[in-house]
Formats: structure tokens, sequence, C-alpha cells
């Protein structure tokens, strides 16, 4: 090889640290008792081809909840997802919880989300998951004919009916459910169906998830069952107006994830949507034999991290092969680069733009994206205004509250140091009162939850 007089270029500067916050585990690997059409995550059982029966073992279960307790934020979230999760049994959820509680130090938050298909959810469940604050992500794709037209058994029975008995079931006994809804070539003529459906349960937390998977049969298209972009952004402009129509007070009486997201971005929030983030590999998957994967659509042997009995899951959250992952999405296509909304969506998701090759290295849903900023970005910039405004008011107050009690308070108390003087305001809700600066943690979160964003959105973000 030639050489050359090149100076070598200087070192990059070390990544900042990313905290363990979250993480997504698959317990029970692919497996399910479904057979839906549409699953992505079914064909996996070919990456751990030595069994049929995936199952987390105890060691591996104790070795991550200790990892992450012992690693991790004051607060930190649990995604339990499949497959199916629920195959592991309720006697594995339990000891999961009693693991949380052995390793977790006593002033440290934990959040549990299962996802599931809700075919094996009964009282003993439900009540488990209401007394533990389980945030339950319940597959429901709409009403029955919409639904079943995908969602069956291996066998190809309905699925319907008895998932309707579980989300009733759930909230009956005061379980927070969202409803997870795929959106596929057949649902989307539906959006207005969909919607009313699920708010007529009671679903008033929906998350829509645009299907578009590579065809089995003929790689160089998606698979039939995918959704146009086209067809996905008129369902997006279709499911806003019903949401705006939901509106009370000016605040959303639905929240629909995708809108909350898109929200934040609005006002400077990471949005709770990591295809709406700039970079991805914020949180790692941990599959049922304890390997660690870079995102839930790159199980695959290329994005392995390591394994979580033999290496530290911060570690791997923070290795260069995650950083490279996350960097991936940075290289956005030429077309993105003079897009008004690359603000926004900066480019989508990076597993969207592989999957057909006919869209060239772009997001599948790129036209979709224009559709939808195209109709509802003037009430977004109105709705952000609104908000960042209520903000700076709440934050006057605040101050003019806090300067009315150090007044009143007598010379002496007035000396003592700052530390727990009543009012103050921390330096991280602050930040909420500038347009476009990130929203603090203890700021109300933007998607009008009422809580605060540390504890919403802002927990969620991945
Ligand atoms: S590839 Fe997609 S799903 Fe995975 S972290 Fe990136 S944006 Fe999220
Ligand atoms: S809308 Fe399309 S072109 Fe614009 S930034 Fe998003 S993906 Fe790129």
């Amino acid at each position: 090889m030639m050489e050359t007089s090149q100076t070598p270029p200087p070192p990059s500067p070390p990544a900042p640290i990313k905290p363990l916050s979250s993480i997504l585990v698959k317990p029970s690997g692919p497996d399910c008792n479904l057979g839906c059409s549409y699953c992505f995550y079914l064909q996996k059982s070919q990456l751990f081809g030595e069994t049929r029966r995936h199952r987390m073992s105890d060691q591996v279960l104790a070795e991550m909840i200790r990892q992450v307790m012992r690693d991790g934020t004051a607060s930190v979230s649990f995604g339990w997802q499949g497959g199916e999760p629920t195959l592991m049994g309720l006697d594995f959820f339990r000891k999961a919880v009693a693991l949380q509680q052995q390793y977790g130090s006593p002033s440290q938050e934990v959040g549990n989300a299962l996802q599931t298909n809700g075919m094996v959810i009964d009282d003993a469940w439900a009540d488990f998951l209401g007394r533990y604050n389980f945030l339950i992500g319940l597959s429901l794709d709409g009403p029955q004919h919409v639904h079943d037209h995908y969602r069956r058994t291996r066998g190809g029975e309905p699925t319907w009916e008895r998932v309707v008995r579980t989300a009733r079931l759930l909230m009956n006994k005061r379980v927070a459910v969202n409803s997870l809804t795929v959106v596929n070539d057949y649902s989307v003529r539906f959006p207005e169906e969909i919607y009313q459906f699920h708010r007529s349960l009671g679903l008033r937390f929906m998350q829509f998830i645009p299907c578009v998977e590579q065809d089995v049969a003929n790689p160089a298209a998606a698979a039939p069952f995918s959704v146009t972009a086209e067809a996905y952004g008129e369902f997006l402009c279709r499911v806003f107006d019903l949401w705006r129509k939901d509106f009370r007070n000016g605040r959303p009486g639905t929240s629909v994830r995708w809108f909350d997201s898109i929200f934040h971005t609005y006002v400077g929030a990471p949005p709770p949507e990591c295809t709406l983030l700039r970079e991805c590999g914020c949180y790692v998957v941990v599959e049922h034999n304890g390997d660690v994967y870079a995102c839930d659509f790159f199980v695959e042997p290329g994005w392995k991290l390591g394994n979580v009995l033999e290496g530290s899951l911060i570690e791997m959250l923070n290795s260069p092969r995650q950083r490279e992952f996350g960097r991936m999405k940075l290289a956005i296509p030429e077309a993105c680069t003079a897009c008004p909304w690359l603000a926004h969506c900066h480019g989508g998701c990076t597993k969207d733009r592989i999957q057909d090759p006919r869209d060239g290295g772009m997001t599948h849903f790129c036209k979709a994206y224009q559709i939808f900023f195209d109709y509802a970005h003037p009430t977004f910039e109105r709705m952000a205004e609104q908000w960042l405004r209520e903000q700076r008011d709440n934050l006057a107050a605040h101050e003019r509250a806090a300067a009315r009690q150090r007044a009143a308070q007598p010379a002496a108390r007035a000396a003592t140091p700052a530390r727990g003087v009543p009012g103050r305001v921390a330096p991280a809700a602050a930040t909420a009162a500038g347009a476009g600066r990130p929203v603090g943690a203890n700021s109300p979160c933007p998607c009008g939850s009422g809580r605060k964003y540390k504890r919403c959105c802002g927990r969620a973000a991945r």
C-alpha cells in the first residue's frame, strides 16, 4: 500500500454515555399461539434453530434484571414482547417482579409494559397485571371483519371475540390498556370504523402500526398485505380528523401515539416513537436465550451485540456496534435533505427503507408522511404555540409565587442555603419555556396526559 503524507484525522470525541432506561425483552422468542399472516417475527425461529420451543431461563431472567436495576436510571422500563410473551406463564412474570423488587434500590421506579395478543389472559392474569401496574399493549386490529381478516390461529380460526373479551376484562379490572393496530392493505380502508370501534370499547390510547414486509415469494416487492404509502397517508388524515374532534378544552380526548409523537417534535421534545428520532440505538432487545440485539426489527446475526450472561447490557448499549447501528438512520436519502418535514420525520424508520426494493432507499411511507404533514402541519403549529405559551405562563406564575414566598420568609430563614427552598423551579422545568428547546423532565407531558413528561412519554421514549 502506498504511504501518504496526510496526517491522520483527529480521533472523534467519545460519544456521550447512553443511559440504560428501557429494554425490550422477548422471553418466549418468536413463539406464538397465533398465526397472523403479516407477522414478521414468526420467521425468527430460524435464527434459534436448535429447538422448536424457546423459553427464557431463570438464569437469564435474573441476570438481565440484576443488570438493569444496577446500571439503569432512576426510572427503568421493561417492555415484554414476542412472539407472545404470555406463553411464559404467569409465574414467570411473578418471578420477574420479585427480582425487580430484590435488585432495585428503594427509590428506583420500574415500569412494565406487556404486549400481548390477549388469548390467554384470564382473571388471575388481570389481577396480577393490575396489582403491579403493567401497561398492556393489546393487539386488536378493529371491528370483527377487520381484525379477523389476518389475525387468526394457525388453524385459521378467528380470534376477535376472545381478544375483545380480554380487553373488557382488563378494563373492568382497571388495568391500563393501549390498543395496537396493524394497518394493512385491508384495514387501511376503514379508518373511521376502527377508531370509533376502539373508542366505543373504551380504548382511548391507540397505536397504529403501518405494515410493510418484503414478499417472501417475490423479494423484489413488498408482501401483498403491506399497506401502500398513499393509502396510509389518507388513513392518517382521517384518523387525525377524528382525534381532533375528540378534543375537549383544547386537550386530546384520545391518545394516538403517532400524533403524540409528532407533537413532541413540534415542541422540541424527543418523541416516544423511535421512528421519528434522528438516530436509532437508544435501547436494546434481549432475546429468550440472553442474546442482545440492536432493535426489534434487526434481530439478526449481523446486529447481535452479545449475550447478557457474558457481557454488560449498558456496555452493549454504548458499544461501537450499537452506535454504528444508530447512525445508519442518519444516512438519509438525498431527497430528504431538502424536504420541509425532515425535522419531524428524520427519514422514517431504517427498517422501512429496506422492505420494498422499489422504494430505492426511501422509507416506504415517505408519501404517507408528506400527505399527512401537508394536511396536519397548520394544526400542529397552532397546538405547539398554545402549549408553549401555557408553559411560559405556568413558569411565570410559579416564579411569582416563589418570589412572594421568599419575600414572606423571616430574614434568618432566608439566609439558609437554597437547597430545599419551597417553590424553587428545577432547571429542567425551566427549559420547557423556550420554543424548540427540550421539554423538562418535570414539565407536563406534551401528549396532554396531564402527567409529568418524565413519567409519561419521556419514560417511554425509545
Ligand atoms: S430501526 Fe426503526 S424501529 Fe429500530 S430503532 Fe430505528 S427507527 Fe426504531
Ligand atoms: S417526508 Fe419523505 S422526503 Fe421528507 S424527510 Fe420524510 S422521508 Fe424524507
